[in-house]
C-alpha cells in the first residue's frame, strides 16, 4: 500500500476531498478556523476520551463523584428565572436509570438537545432533592455514542461550534484514506526517545484500544511537535554559521591575563565558567552569538570586557553598544574604571602629541585605549578634551581598541578600522531584542557577538524562542552580598510597614515608596502619585520625602535623585520610573503598594533597587489581593529572590500563548505541547534535532523531514531552505 506523508496531507485541502459528511460548507466553516488540511484535521486531537468499557451506568453513579455520564435525552424544557435569567432543565437517562440536568443561561441547549439525542457530560454529581444531578456539565451531542460499547470513545475541542461527532465523523473517514503514514523521524532517534512511530500515533490518538495507548500517542505527537520546532532553530544556527565570515582569535593572550590578574578580587566561579564558554566560541572561526545572562551585579561587564580584551589581544577592535546614552555613559565610566583597577590605563597623551598617534603607543606596559561615542558625549581615557571629529578618527584608524555607545554606532555606520567582537547590552528590554547583523563594512567580516541581559529568560524560552543562540548564565553573585528579605503587608496594616522604614531611617538608611499603578495616563499616575505623596508626608512627619515621577522635567528628576543620592532624602515616593538603573546603596528599603496588580518581572526589578550595599534589604509588598493571579505573584515573590524562578513562574501564570505572541516565530503554533510542562521532551527533542542538523546540515538525507518542516512551518521560516 503506498504510504502517505504529513508533509504531503498539509497540500491537500479539505475542501477538496471527498470526506463523508464534510461538504463546502463545513470545509469553509473549517477553514476559518485554520483547519485547512487533512494534515489539519488530523491533528486536531481528542481533548479527553470516554473509556465505553469502563462506564459506570448512571444508576451507579455517587454524589460527590467527578463522572462521565453517557445517555440519552428523555425530555428538555427550559423556563425563565428572575433577571433575565433562563433554567434549561432535562432528564437523561440510560438502561440503569436516569440523572437530572441543569444550565443555567444555556438555552440552546433545548434546541440542540431534543428527546432521543445522545449526550455525552462530564461535571460533579450532586443531589436534589433526593435525586441525582448535574450542573451546567461539560456538553457534548454524540452520535452513535452508546452503541460504541466496549471502545473508548474521542471528544474533540469544539471547533467554531461544530459538535464532537461530526469531527469525530470526518475523522474516522478520513483515517484509512490518510494511512499508513512514513515516519520522517529517524528509527535511531524514535528508539533513543522511546516514542512509538508515526503511523502509530496517528491512528491511536483518535481511536485508542486503551488509555495507556492514548497517552503514547500523545507523547509521541507533543515530540513531534518540539522536535519539528528544533530542527527548524538548528537549520536557523546552521544557516547563520554558514553564511557568516569570522575568524579565531587566539585566547589567553597578554590583555587578558594582565586584567584577570590586574582586578583586585577573584572571579566567581560562575564567571569563570561563562569566560570559558565565551573562549570556546571566541577560539573558533565561526562568530559566536551568545546570550549572557545575569542579575544585574552578577559581574556581566567583568565578563564582557575579559571577552573584548580577547578580541583585542588578536588585532582586533571591541565595541560595546547600549540601549540608551546614560547608560553608555554608565559603561563607560565602569569599563574605565576596570581598566584602572587592573592597571590597563594607558599614558595620557598630551595635545602636541596628537599626530601620529599610532607610534606613541609602543610601550612595553599593555594598555587599553577606550573611547566613549554617543550622540551628546565623546570621551577617551588616553587624552582629555578629544573632539568628536579626533573620536571618529581614531576608530577609523585603529588607534581606539575598545568604543562604548548607544546601538546607533552600527546603524549609523561608525567606521571601524577592524571590528572583531560587539557586546550589546540589553538590559531590562530583552523582549524588544532585536537580532542584530553585525558585518563590519571595512573587513567584510562577522564580528563575535555577546548580547547581555539582566532579565531572566527562562530555560524553556532560551530553547525555543532563543533557541538559535547559546545561553550563559551567571547564577552566583560576587561575595558580600546580602540578601533581601520580602514580607507582604495587608493593607490594614500598613502601619508595620512605615514602622519598619521609620527604624531603617533611624539606622541611618534610606526608603523608596512605589506608588500604585495608574494605567490611565501618566498624567493621572503623577497625580495620584502627589496625592500619595502628600498624605505620606502626613504619616512620617518628621522625615524628608522627596517625588519622583514621569511627568517631571529631567533635570528635576535628576535634582530629586542628586538629593535623594546625597542622603538629604529619608524617603523617595516614586512611581515606576525607578526601576530602571537607580544605585543607591544606602536604600536598604523598598514598599510597594498594590503590589499585586504589578507583573512579576517588574516586582523583581523594583526588589532589586535595594540590597545593592553593605546592609541588607527589605522589600515590603503592601497589598490585599484580589485575584488568583496576583495572589500566586506576591507568594512567589516572597518564597525567592531568584530571578530565573521567578521568571518561570511568570511564564507559567500568563501563559506561552502571551510569551510567544510578543514574537511571531511560529512557536504559537505549538497546539499539544506546553513548553513547562514538557520542558523534559523539549531538552530531549533540542538535542536530537540539534544532533541531526549537526550531521546532515541541509537535510539531504532526511528529506522527509525536509518537507515535513518546510510544510508545516514554512510559512513563518521561510527563509529555511533558501539557498
Ligand atoms: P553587572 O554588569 O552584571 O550588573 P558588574 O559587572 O557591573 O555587574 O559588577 C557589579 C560590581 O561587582 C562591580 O563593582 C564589579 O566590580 C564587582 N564585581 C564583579 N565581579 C566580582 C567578583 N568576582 N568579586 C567581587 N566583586 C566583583
Ligand atoms: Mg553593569
Amino acid at each position: 500500500m503506498r504510504t502517505r506523508s504529513l508533509a504531503e496531507l498539509a497540500g491537500i485541502r479539505l475542501a477538496d476531498t471527498k470526506i463523508r459528511g464534510l461538504g463546502p460548507k463545513f470545509a469553509a466553516i473549517l477553514e476559518k478556523a485554520g483547519i485547512v488540511t487533512v494534515a489539519d484535521l488530523l491533528l486536531h486531537v481528542p481533548r479527553r476520551y470516554i473509556d465505553r468499557r469502563r462506564m459506570a451506568p448512571i444508576s451507579g453513579l455517587r454524589p460527590g463523584d467527578e463522572a462521565t455520564v453517557l445517555g440519552r435525552v428523555r425530555s428538555i424544557s427550559s423556563r425563565p428565572l428572575r433577571g433575565r435569567r433562563v433554567l434549561v432543565e432535562a432528564t437523561v437517562g440510560d438502561a440503569s436509570g436516569s440523572i437530572r440536568v441543569i444550565w443555567f443561561n444555556q438555552r440552546w441547549w433545548v434546541e440542540k438537545l431534543p428527546p432521543g439525542t445522545e449526550v455525552a457530560l462530564f461535571g460533579t454529581v450532586e443531589t436534589f432533592r433526593g435525586r441525582l444531578q448535574l450542573t451546567n456539565p461539560v456538553t457534548e451531542p454524540m452520535r452513535g455514542g452508546l452503541t460504541k460499547t466496549g471502545r473508548i470513545v474521542p471528544i474533540y475541542p469544539s471547533v467554531a461550534g461544530l459538535p464532537t461527532w461530526r469531527i469525530q465523523q470526518w475523522i474516522e473517514h478520513a483515517l484509512p484514506h490518510a494511512r499508513p503514514l512514513v515516519d520522517p523521524v529517524p528509527p535511531d532517534v524514535r528508539e533513543r526517545v522511546g516514542v512509538v512511530d508515526r503511523d502509530r500515533a496517528i491512528a491511536d490518538i483518535h481511536l485508542p484500544e486503551s488509555s495507556a495507548a492514548a497517552d503514547r500517542a500523545r507523547e509521541r505527537l507533543v515530540f513531534d511537535e518540539l522536535f519539528r520546532l528544533e530542527v527548524a532553530l538548528a537549520l536557523q544556527k546552521r544557516r547563520q554559521i554558514d553564511e557568516a565570515r569570522g575568524f579565531a582569535h587566539p585566547v589567553g593572550g597578554p590583555l587578558v591575563s594582565a586584567f584577570l590578574s590586574g582586578l583586585p578580587f577573584e572571579l566567581t566561579d560562575a564567571q569563570r565558567r561563562v569566560l570559558a564558554e565565551i573562549e570556546g566560541d571566541l577560539a573558533v572561526e565561526h562568530p559566536m552569538h551568545r546570550l549572557l545572562q545575569g542579575e544585574v551585579g552578577s559581574g556581566k561587564t567583568v565578563v564582557a570586557v575579559a571577552a573584548l580584551l580577547t578580541g583585542i589581544d588578536g588585532g582586533w577592535q571591541g565595541a560595546v553598544m547600549a540601549p540608551t546614552e546614560v547608560l553608555a555613559a554608565q559603561h563607560y565610566l565602569a569599563i574605565r574604571s576596570l581598566l584602572d583597577l587592573a592597571g590597563l590605563t594607558p599614558p595620557q597623551v598630551g595635545e602636541g602629541e596628537r599626530l601620529g598617534m599610532g607610534s606613541l603607543f609602543e610601550e612595553d606596559r599593555p594598555s587599553v585605549r577606550l573611547a566613549l561615542l554617543t550622540g551628546s558625549q565623546v570621551a577617551v581615557n588616553f587624552a582629555s578634551g578629544a573632539t568628536r571629529g579626533e573620536v571618529l578618527a581614531w576608530i577609523a584608524d585603529g588607534t581606539v581598541d575598545l568604543v562604548v555607545g548607544t546601538h546607533a554606532l552600527i546603524q549609523e555606520g561608525v567606521s571601524f578600522a577592524r571590528l572583531g567582537i560587539a557586546v550589546v547590552d540589553e538590559q531590562h528590554r530583552f523582549g524588544a531584542l532585536q537580532r542584530v547583523r553585525l558585518r563590519d563594512k571595512a573587513t567584510e567580516i562577522d564580528p563575535d557577538l555577546l548580547i547581555m541581559t539582566a532579565t531572566p529568560i527562562p530555560r524553556t524560552l532560551s530553547m525555543t524562542l532563543y533557541g538559535d543562540l547559546e545561553v550563559s548564565v551567571l547564577d552566583e553573585l560576587p561575595p558580600g552580598r546580602t540578601p533581601i528579605e520580602t514580607v507582604a503587608i495587608s493593607k490594614a496594616d500598613e502601619d508595620r510597614a512605615w514602622e519598619l522604614v521609620r527604624r531603617q531611617v533611624a539606622e541611618g538608611r534610606q526608603a523608596f515608596v512605589v506608588c500604585p499603578l495608574v494605567e490611565d495616563s501618566p498624567k493621572v499616575e503623577a497625580a495620584s502619585a502627589t496625592a500619595e505623596f502628600e498624605r505620606l508626608q502626613g504619616v512620617f512627619g518628621d522625615l524628608r520625602l522627596g517625588l519622583i515621577h514621569g511627568q517631571l522635567l529631567p533635570r528635576e528628576k535628576e535634582a530629586v535623585m542628586e538629593a535623594f543620592r546625597a542622603g538629604e532624602l529619608h524617603v523617595l515616593v516614586a512611581t515606576t520610573v525607578i526601576e530602571v538603573g537607580i544605585d543607591v546603596p544606602n536604600a536598604t528599603v523598598i514598599v510597594i503598594e498594590d503590589a499585586d496588580r504589578f507583573g512579576l518581572s517588574q516586582l523583581h526589578q523594583l526588589r532589586g533597587r535595594v540590597g545593592r550595599g553593605a546592609h541588607p534589604g527589605i522589600c515590603i509588598l503592601l497589598c490585599d489581593p484580589s485575584t488568583e493571579e496576583g495572589e500566586a505573584r506576591i507568594a512567589a515573590m516572597v518564597a525567592t529572590t531568584d530571578g530565573f524562578v521567578l521568571a518561570e513562574e511568570d511564564l507559567r501564570l500568563r501563559g506561552q500563548g502571551t510569551v510567544f505572541g510578543a514574537r511571531q516565530s511560529g512557536m504559537g503554533d505549538l497546539k499539544l505541547a506546553d513548553i513547562l510542562r514538557d520542558f523534559e521532551v523539549l531538552a530531549v527533542a533540542r538535542r536530537e534535532a540539534f544532533a541531526l542538523v549537526e550531521s546532515d546540515p541541509r537535510l539531504e538525507r532526511h528529506p522527509e523531514l525536509a518537507a515535513e518542516v518546510r510544510a508545516l512551518l514554512g510559512d513563518v521560516v521561510e527563509w529555511l531552505f533558501v539557498s
